[in-house]
């Protein structure tokens, strides 16, 4: 039997509910998780990706689950119930692309 090393803590995509180990990669955020799988269901739903407009008072508003800020509902979208803005999203597709690259070996 293995001893015990400490609480573990089980990770699962809000968007999907996959586990850790039942996918490549897990984007971590804030008491919120999202897999590759859904960053790239998220990048589908927010096509044509729509750019923040600044100083634009949002009204009919969403939040977003990783940067917790206010979106108009063009600005963001939903797997599960994760919410993810255009702006978060950009940084887990950077994220991805980043640990892609470093899973690469180099040639
Ligand atoms: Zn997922
Ligand atoms: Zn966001």
């Amino acid at each position: 039997m293995p001893q015990p090393s400490g609480v573990i803590r089980i990770v699962r995509c809000n968007g999907c509910g996959r586990l850790k180990d039942e996918v490549t990669y897990m984007i971590a955020g804030t008491h919120v998780y999202m897999c590759d799988h859904c960053v790239a269901q998220v990048a589908r739903q927010l096509t044509p990706r729509r750019p923040l407009t600044p100083g634009r008072p949002p009204v009919d508003a969403v939040r977003c689950r990783f940067c917790r800020q206010l979106r108009w509902k063009d600005e963001a979208t939903s797997v599960g119930s994760a919410t993810v803005c255009v702006d978060c999203l950009g940084v887990m597709e950077g994220v991805l692309a980043e640990a892609e690259q470093a899973s690469r070996p180099a040639t």
